[in-house]
């Protein structure tokens, strides 16, 4: 087996197959981290960087590789060409993974989901390991043999795009928005076709759970093999009242987002067997993760909230729909092509003034330009804050919601938030 890619999940997967009694190589078109490599030292798993060497390539029988390496590479093409089996880290991991699985995928909520479904199962004293997408990878949970009797994936479209027999017993399709669609020919059906490789091999004894308010699920559902559980945005709330007794306001994540996320996870939990209590206790202990909607600090009657890991429209337009306070909204960074007019009706309702934080505001510019909405820019995250801060009275909230990827200024949407809350922290 080659491992393509000494990523996280690369040598997760080298460690699992080696461990399997595969011949194992591993082989990065970049550099390796010495760690990394450290382990591979220990574990007696050669390993090549900086280059491929294609004759070792095309003599294995297998390619786990890297969900980051796209399949209409060169490279790629030919190993297929070569009928050389290649698959991703997921894929392989699932062939020796005992437990049940949950799977969670879309372009907005998937952290949020799966760390809810988690938190409720674990609460509920189920057996239940986490991993995939966030924290520990697939391969590294099969491996350790933390063999739960329930596992919860976050799966992204990129690692669902190298599954052939991959089947979670419960699927959670959550939404498809315009997302990563460098990866997909600018063609949202492609990224759609990509995400729902994930529930393409249930059963009629599996279940898929979606979101009914998508055109693409609603269509998707029609097909699905297994029971569906549709979930919708507009009845969210009262249900989780109705049905579980939790008022919005006994959840400490805010937003009708997330009233969905906490239906879903109801929704799994009742199908594993938790009581309604168990789904009550669970799903109002939940605290909001790091970087989403995450409430840094109230100074001066003004809150600040990071909301870095919003990366696109759709995740800002729910983090300015869950605000109840006039709002200084930071965003920018790399635009990804983004249809600002979707906010338009937001932004005049609830926010008072825009800050815009890149290199290059220009799109940014054009749109605000034609609203009434007043705008600064700023170079760095302790200009945006103090130039928030310049707008900002008792009663207000300050927003970091980026819309954008981080990486014209930081090294990634953690290092984003870290900043902002480091400056937030120092304010006196
Ligand atoms: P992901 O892992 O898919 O990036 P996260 O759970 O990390 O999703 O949330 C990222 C952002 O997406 C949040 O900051 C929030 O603003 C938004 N979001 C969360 N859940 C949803 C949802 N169900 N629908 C739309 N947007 C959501």
């Amino acid at each position: 087996m080659v491992v393509l890619g000494g990523g996280e999940s690369g040598i997760a997967a080298a460690l699992l197959a080696k461990e399997k009694g595969f011949d194992v190589f591993v082989s990065d078109y970049g550099n390796i981290h010495q760690s990394r490599k450290d382990i591979l030292n220990k574990e007696q798993i050669h390993f090549e960087e900086n280059g491929h060497t294609i004759d070792i390539l095309e003599a294995s029988d297998v390619i786990v590789k890297s969900p980051g390496i796209a399949n209409r590479l060169p490279i790629i093409q030919n190993l297929r060409n070569k009928n050389i089996e290649v698959i991703g880290e997921i894929e392989f991991a699932y062939r020796y993974c005992d437990a049940k699985i949950i799977a969670i995928t879309g372009s907005n909520g998937k952290t949020t989901t799966t760390s809810l479904i988690y938190h409720l199962l674990k609460k509920a004293n189920r057996s239940i390991a986490v991993g995939g997408n966030i924290g520990i990878p697939f391969a590294e949970l099969v491996k350790c043999g933390q063999q739960s009797d329930w596992v919860v994936l976050e799966l992204s479209s990129f690692q669902l795009e190298d599954i052939i027999r991959f089947k979670p017993n419960i699927a959670v399709q959550l939404n498809i928005t315009a997302d990563h669609l460098d990866r997909y020919e600018y063609d949202l059906d492609l990224y759609a076709k990509a995400k729902f490789k994930m529930h393409q091999n249930q059963e009629e004894s599996d279940v898929f759970i979606y979101n009914e308010d998508d055109v693409h699920l609603k269509a998707e559902a029609i097909k699905a093999t297994g029971k569906t559980y549709p979930i919708s945005f507009k009845n969210a709330g009262e249900l989780l009242l109705k049905e579980y007794k939790i008022e919005a306001q006994d959840l400490k994540i805010q937003g009708i987002h997330n009233q969905f996320n906490a239906l879903i996870a109801a929704q799994v939990g009742t199908l594993i067997g938790l009581t309604k209590e168990e789904i009550k206790v669970g799903l109002s202990s939940f605290e909001a993760i790091e970087h989403r909607l995450e409430k840094v600090r109230e100074i001066g009657g003004v809150q600040y909230i990071n909301d870095s890991k919003a990366t696109n429209i759709d995740a800002v337009f729910f983090a300015l729909e869950s605000m109840t306070r006039p709002t200084i909204w930071i965003v920018g960074g790399v635009d990804k092509g983004n249809e600002y007019s979707v906010l338009k009706t937001l932004v005049e309702e609830k926010v008072k003034a825009v800050i815009f934080l890149g290199i290059d505001n220009k799109a940014l510019i054009a749109f605000f330009e034609r609203m009434s909405v007043e705008y600064r820019e700023a170079k760095s995250m302790s200009e945006a804050i103090e130039k928030a801060k310049g707008f900002a009275q008792s009663g207000d909230a300050i927003l970091l919601s980026p819309a954008c990827a981080s990486f014209d200024l930081f090294d990634n949407y953690i290092d984003r938030g870290n900043q902002f809350k480091e400056i937030v922290k120092k304010i006196n």
